[in-house]
């Protein structure tokens, strides 16, 4: 800041890269000429009358403040203003802090990273990323919505539904819970009163794994609160009610035909695609050297050792399955 003749006092940011408009938005409100520059208005401190008289205490307290902060603020009275970009340290303007300045406020979202990477469906995936945010319809947020209805639990009928109540604390939700993580194997884990909310209880539970195998929990889990969401809307919409152990069954069957069509059945075709590769070369060869099947399997395994272990983990794969 130099003289104050080229800058507004109200609109440019010239009180350390902010503006009085911003600092002081009730005395701007009422301020009379807002285009006055800074030179003219600090002449005789012009712009305290420009803003009196002074009606209310926060404007009041907002006048104090930026007194304050104009009798801070440093000026060259020698020299013209300069107009720099504040976004890079020597106030050049670059495309590169421009671009930058787009993502100042953003919310980190790292925290629901684990979420993606969980072993279920991507609808899934989604509903679990709005219930650790509380953001599901249950009846607290559709409240909020205008849309009141029925507050209870549609699962225990005697607590308020609340996302946090629905897939953690309700007694049916616990009881199908250690119906399913008794069926699967799943080692000891935290009960859900171990943390108030359903992102620390699933936090808690998550660090008793390996990191490998975190996100075959997350499916589990994820597929869990997704059934106890249907069942959920079951009651709400069809009036047709399963028991705990039932919908811990059907999160069971989702767990399981998730890994068989995602795994295994991959795993399957490709080790027979191996297997039936290596008969087709065998005949293929007998009937253009001659030699017997036998004879060329037999040198075919001793020469190409992986291959032919490919083909009996194929062959056992196939069998035991
Ligand atoms: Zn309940």
């Amino acid at each position: 800041m130099g003289k104050g003749n080229k800058a507004l006092f109200w609109h440019s940011s010239w009180l350390n890269g902010s503006s009085p408009k911003n600092l002081a938005p009730q005395l701007f409100q009422k301020a009379r000429r807002k285009n006055i520059t800074v030179q003219k208005a600090l002449h005789g401190n012009r712009w305290i009358d420009l803003v009196c008289p002074l009606m209310t205490g926060e404007e009041i307290r907002e006048y104090v403040d930026l007194w304050e902060v104009i009798q801070l603020q440093e000026r060259d009275v020698n020299a013209d203003d300069e107009i720099t970009w504040r976004w890079t340290p020597n106030g050049e303007y670059t495309t590169r802090s421009a671009y930058r300045i787009q993502f100042i406020g953003r919310t980190k979202t790292s925290l629901f990273h684990p979420i993606w990477k969980a072993k279920t469906e991507p609808k899934c995936r989604f509903f679990a990323w709005l219930l650790l945010q509380k953001k599901i319809l249950t009846s607290d947020n559709l409240t909020k919505r205008g849309w009141p209805q029925d507050t209870l639990c549609k699962l225990c009928n005697s607590e308020p539904e609340t996302p946090t109540h629905l897939c953690k604390d309700c007694i049916f939700t616990r009881a199908s819970w250690d119906k399913l993580i008794s069926w699967l194997g799943v080692e000891i884990l935290p009960p859900s009163t171990a943390s108030n909310t359903l992102m620390g209880w699933w936090k808690k539970c998550r660090v008793r794994f390996h990191k490998h195998n975190k996100p075959f929990f997350d499916g589990i889990i994820i597929y869990f609160w997704w059934n106890i969401w249907k069942e959920r809307n079951r009651r709400t919409f069809n009036h047709i009610s399963k028991s705990a152990e039932e919908v811990a069954f059907l999160a069971k069957e989702d767990v399981q035909q998730f890994n068989l069509t995602f795994f295994l059945l991959p795993t399957l075709v490709s080790c027979c695609l191996v297997c039936c590769s290596q008969i087709l070369s065998v005949f293929l060869v007998r009937r253009v050297v001659g030699r017997s099947t036998t004879v060329y399997f037999s040198s075919l395994s001793l020469r190409c050792p992986l291959l032919f272990c490919w083909g009996l983990f194929a062959l056992l794969f196939f069998f035991l399955v």
